[in-house]
């Protein structure tokens, strides 16, 4: 058949959680109707390439059959909700906010017929199910007729740990704590990073702090600004229909007067916490409750198995024989969970056995670097990013050696097209697709992801890209201040001095 008739299916995991047995369904799933990989997106799902059209009923039985769903992972309704996925046992704050965000991803779920009617069948009769549990009629109370105008996506972090990305949310909680307790969220609007290429009137953008919430009305004022998304965004033009465009058009004073009115009460100022670090959860951690996690680093998300490397087999073993809880990041990588104090040795040797790195063993270059789907995949794309990002590490991480700056800590993202999915407009160097093997480089935004970068350089051929960025790395070197980050520095000197100094 067509390559049209081969689809990409995405699993909804709220916090990028799921159990080892569902992870097994996964893997033998891509192996038996998908291309025998599977990926972890950079929104802590997952997502099977190369499906047949006339296998995703299977597909969607399958998953079902294991507590798994697809609801709510695509289309113009709430997408999967994002949360720091770090599994602290005995921590309240950790706790907390991955259960919001299971109430979340429930509150906002598309109550739909059409996906349960196309997709699942009474098992005895055969008969199309289209009523809910309790044989009502399902109406959407919250989408109305026609769904969002676009897409939605929230997410939840704590101050100390922005590992979400929250401000590239539509909608980011910052969950406030003293003593131990949240006292409330911080609620960030309309940042995203979707850019359309033809288009100028798009952007990427940063959320804006709206309002601080108390807890027992956080989803109350989520659902009013979904609400004010869904009757003032954008119908006419998909281009600039998200909420960031709602928000500055609005203007924000006026949008919080609309989220007001939806929510019935004055909304106070926000609080003053702010995001302070991120921790990409690597290697060993204790849990709190005696036993340790796990954080694999997998490069660019993919599952699979390649001569000498059978990181797909080794996550097989580990699930089947240690029987971990799964946990998904937002840098598309693998917290393996409730490791006992005896069993660290055991996980350990099935990764060297299977030829995968262990975290100790991986360059900082290579820790916080990531890179879209792109080719051959992803439709949109316009040059390639997974299959082009690997090579540029490798010889990047040898030169910032060379450079002596291999502790440095940055984030490298690569999209292949503005589209942005690897979020690369707020990371200390952002490349994305603008022609066939041609990069935008973008710099000056950081780990942190509070920041925007700006273009330093357009049309870079692929080729280009390690050697511009080492005189990058070279300047920041001699003239950095003292503890300075790259994206800081870049952000400091700006493009005009940077190319100056680089030689252009
Ligand atoms: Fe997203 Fe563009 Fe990458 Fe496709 S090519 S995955 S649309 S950023």
């Amino acid at each position: 058949s067509g390559k049209e008739y081969i689809m990409m299916i995405r699993t909804r995991l709220p916090a990028g959680l799921l159990t080892s047995k569902q992870l097994l369904e996964e893997l033998d799933l891509c192996d038996d109707i998908g291309n025998g990989t599977l990926r972890i997106t950079s929104r802590q799902a997952t997502q099977f390439h190369g499906v047949q059209k006339s296998d995703v009923r299977q597909l969607m039985q399958r998953m079902k059959d294991v507590g798994l769903t697809t609801l709510g992972a695509c289309g113009d309704v709430n997408r999967n909700v994002m949360c720091c996925p770090a599994p602290f046992k005995n921590n309240a704050l950790h706790d907390e906010i991955q259960k919001v965000s299971f109430q979340i991803a429930d509150h906002f779920a598309p109550r739909t017929g059409a996906y349960r009617e196309i997709f699942l069948q009474d098992p005895e009769t055969g008969e199309k199910v289209q009523v809910d549990e309790n044989g009502q009629e399902i109406i959407e109370p919250i989408y109305g007729k026609h769904y969002l105008p676009r897409k939605f996506k929230m997410g939840i972090c704590l101050p100390e740990d922005n590992c979400i990305d929250v401000y590239t949310q539509d909608l980011g909680m910052i969950a406030i704590h003293e003593e131990g307790k949240i006292i409330g969220y911080n609620i960030l609007v309309g940042g995203g990073m979707g850019r359309t290429p033809s288009a100028d009137k798009t952007y990427p953008a940063l959320g804006l702090k709206l309002t601080f919430v108390a807890p027992e009305d956080l989803i109350g004022v989520c659902e009013a600004v979904v609400k004010v998304q869904r009757d003032y965004g954008n119908r006419e033009d998909r281009k600039v229909a998200r909420l960031k465009y709602t928000v500055r058009n609005m203007g924000l004073p006026e949008f919080k007067k609309k989220v007001e009115e939806y929510f019935g009460r004055a909304l106070p100022e926000p609080h003053a916490a702010d995001v302070t670090e991120f921790d990409d959860h690597k290697g060993w951690s204790a849990q709190g409750d005696g036993n340790w996690f796990y954080g694999l680093n997998v490069e660019n998300g993919r599952i699979a198995d390649l001569e000498g490397w059978t990181l797909k087999s080794a996550i097989r073993e580990i699930c089947a024989t240690l029987e971990p809880g799964i946990h998904f990041t937002s840098h598309q990588d693998i917290i393996f969970s409730g490791i006992a104090e005896a069993d660290k040795p055991k996980l350990e040797a099935i990764l060297k056995k299977h030829g995968i790195a262990l975290t100790s063993e991986i360059s900082n270059t290579l820790r916080w670097s990531m890179a879209c789907v792109a080719w051959p995949t992803c439709g949109l794309s316009i040059t390639e990013s997974e299959r082009a990002l690997p090579g540029m590490v490798d010889d990047l991480e040898k030169e910032v050696a060379k450079l002596g700056l291999e502790d440095e800590k940055f984030t490298m993202r690569m999209t292949g097209c503005p589209n942005g999915c690897a979020r690369p407009y707020n990371s200390d160097i952002g490349l994305v697709g603008r022609a066939k093997e041609k990069y935008t480089m973008f710099l000056g935004g950081r780990r942190l992801g509070n920041r925007l970068s700006y273009i330093y350089k357009d049309m870079v051929p692929a080729d280009e890209v390690v050697p511009e960025l080492v005189k990058v790395m070279t300047v920041f070197k001699e003239q950095r201040q003292e503890g300075e980050t790259l994206g800081d520095f870049c952000d400091r000197i700006g493009q005009e001095k940077l190319l100056e100094a680089t030689g252009g």
